[in-house]
């Protein structure tokens, strides 16, 4: 009989904790799983599910339109927003539900409460403590705002989702993936939307290509973009307007501010510095490659590590952990190549080096490239273009990186990653068969590089 109550306690139940728990519990290790929140974490609740239904409903009112071209009418128009939000939640409490069933089968002791490390073998959750031989913290990420005079007045995304009321005027901060899919959002159910960034072209890290031709994208969609400037002050008047006071001296009004500006470690209060746990920058838990903290019962996984904030890397991550202590296996998470999507509007999709990369880590690349309107707009009336870009190594013919803005990049980029995770070379594209007519077809008949 153990010592402890538990094999494996997991604190928090998002995206990484309930892979490893549910993996760790199928193979017969006894696994308690503590969450204060809600079952499936940031992504399921706050994050990528609700969003990308968000990002649905967004498309209608251009569909509406562009449909004309094609000889389908309506009448008028109208957004209601408690419907979507309310259609919204009611689906998320289903998936909430889904999740108790999995951990709950699969033999998961499932704890309702905030937990918090004793000692390296001990978790509290309320006046309750539990042993544990190992213990996995993956408690996640937690929205970054500020300080500045008003603070008070904006929301973050996880207010966005349950909002009373649709704004008429929405302002959103940042530049990275929230505020871009965000600003695409209201901008497409109806807001006049503005989207401020402090640098001079929003999502840093991004091919540069990609950047500009996004921003030019966005910016025909109604997305009022104003780069080189930040929110100073907010002043909310009677009327519950919010006036923004902008370092270039200039304002903007709006119903609604959220600023996406970065996730932290939700690491406050959990009790890492008594036991000595070692954190980095922002309190990101430090681990080695086998996912363990510097107190070596402790491991952590996901957006509290920091590493790449991206749900299919926490599941990697959880399924290593749980391969490597349980399955009697020596594996380590591969964090080359991972694909991304930015669900903005038209989607950003892309894998493997940035141009910009390329150019610094080899001699010789070539750029293919392909910037076009899709076969639908010669008809829907919009000016929306796509661009498809390749990067090659000239030496090797190896295609370092892939990136795509257009519709549904990122279900064309997905397959595309495992060409990429599969070493293919430009003549291995070359060789394959388009599928026509289709948009992803160009990735197969790109013949002259562009540079
Ligand atoms: P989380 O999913 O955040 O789970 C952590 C859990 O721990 C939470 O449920 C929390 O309540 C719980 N918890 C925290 N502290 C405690 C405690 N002390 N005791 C008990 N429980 C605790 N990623 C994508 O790949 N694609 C997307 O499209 C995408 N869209 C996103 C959109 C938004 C608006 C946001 C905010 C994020 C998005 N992400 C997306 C990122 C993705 O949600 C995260 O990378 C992922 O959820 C990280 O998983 P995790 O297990 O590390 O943490
Ligand atoms: P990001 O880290 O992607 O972007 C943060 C943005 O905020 C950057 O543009 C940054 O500017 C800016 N910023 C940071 N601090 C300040 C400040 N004090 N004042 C003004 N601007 C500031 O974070 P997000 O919040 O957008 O998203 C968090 C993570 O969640 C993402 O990195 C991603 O991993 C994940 N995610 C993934 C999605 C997907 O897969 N589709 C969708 C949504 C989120 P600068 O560039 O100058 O530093």
């Amino acid at each position: 009989m153990s010592e402890f109550d538990f094999d494996l306690f997991v604190i928090g139940a998002g995206s990484g904790g309930v892979r490893a728990s549910r993996m760790a519990a199928a193979m017969g290790v006894r696994v308690a799983v503590a969450e204060d929140r809600y079952l499936g974490g940031t992504c399921v609740n706050v994050g990528c599910v609700p969003k990308k239904l968000f990002v649905y409903a967004s498309h209608y009112a251009e569909s509406f339109a562009e449909a004309q071209g094609f000889g389908l009418t309506s009448g008028d128009i109208s957004f209601d927003w408690p419907t979507l939000r309310d259609n919204k939640t009611r689906e998320i409490e289903r998936l909430n539900g889904i999740y108790n069933n999995m951990l709950v089968n699969s033999g998961c002791t499932l704890i309702d409460g905030r937990a918090t490390l004793v000692d390296a073998h001990t978790v509290a959750v309320g006046d309750t403590t539990y042993t544990a031989e190992r213990i996995l913290v993956a408690v996640g990420g937690w929205p970054n705002i500020p300080q500045f005079p008003g603070n008070e007045h904006v929301i973050s995304s996880n207010e966005v989702f349950f909002l009373e009321e649709f704004p008429k005027r929405a302002l959103v901060v940042g530049g990275g993936y929230i505020a871009v899919e965000f600003a695409g959002i209201f901008a497409g159910l109806g807001a006049q939307t503005s989207l401020i960034y402090r640098g001079d072209m929003f999502l840093r890290g991004f091919d540069n290509e990609v950047r500009e031709f996004t921003a030019q994208e966005v910016a025909k969609k109604h997305v009022d973009l104003r780069f080189n400037t930040n929110i100073e002050k907010i002043e909310k008047a009677a009327d519950g307007t919010l006036t923004a006071h902008l370092t270039d001296g200039s304002t903007v009004e709006a119903d609604c501010i959220m600023y996406a500006t970065g996730r932290v470690p939700n690491v406050a209060n959990l009790g890492l510095e008594a036991l000595g746990i070692e954190q980095g920058k922002n309190g990101a838990i430090a681990v080695n490659d086998q996912f363990q903290t510097s107190v070596p019962s402790v491991y952590a996984i996901g957006d509290v590590i920091d590493r790449v904030q991206l749900t299919p890397v926490a599941l990697a991550e959880g399924m290593v952990l749980v391969r490597n202590l349980y399955g009697n296996q020596n594996q380590q998470v591969d964090y080359d190549l991972i694909p991304t999507a930015v669900f903005c509007q038209p989607n950003i999709g892309t894998v493997g080096l940035t141009e910009e990369q390329a150019r610094e880590q080899y001699s010789n690349i070539d750029i293919y490239k392909s910037d076009f309107r899709a076969m639908k707009h010669t008809l829907s009336g919009s000016d929306e273009r796509t661009l498809m870009k390749m990067i090659v190594d000239r030496d090797s013919d190896k295609v370092l990186g892939v990136h795509m803005v257009g519709p549904e990049a990122g279900e064309i980029i997905q397959g595309i990653g495992i060409a990429l995770k599969a070493g293919a070379t430009k003549a291995v594209f070359d060789s394959t068969i388009g599928i026509h007519p289709t948009a992803a077809e160009e990735f197969v008949t790109m013949r002259e590089p562009a540079r």
